[in-house]
């Protein structure tokens, strides 16, 4: 049987790894600089038409990034990797 984890579930020191972790994520895709504006505007329409794209609020629901943002950083990545071929 699978049990999923909740915060609860968690010690602190998990909970800090994990804060952590996504801190290093954010700095690294901050400090890697801005996209071209034509990818910028292709990764976004790509999140348009994603079923994880919550409209209202642009953003994703599986990362919970603001994509209009997100998708202006060079290092930024989809976690369904959809973006793939704008930059490779
Ligand atoms: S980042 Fe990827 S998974 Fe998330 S909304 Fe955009 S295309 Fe969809």
């Amino acid at each position: 049987m699978l049990i999923k984890k909740t915060w609860l579930d968690l010690s602190w020191k998990d909970i800090r790894d994990e804060h952590i972790s996504k801190l290093k994520d954010i700095t690294t895709t901050v400090t890697s600089g801005f996209i071209d504006d034509q990818v910028q505007s292709e990764r976004l329409e790509i999140c348009k038409d994603c079923s994880e794209y919550e409209t209202t609020k642009r953003k994703c629901k599986i990362c919970g990034c603001f994509m209009p943002l997100k998708t202006m950083f060079n290092a930024a990545e989809c976690p369904k990797k959809y973006w793939i071929e704008l930059t490779d």
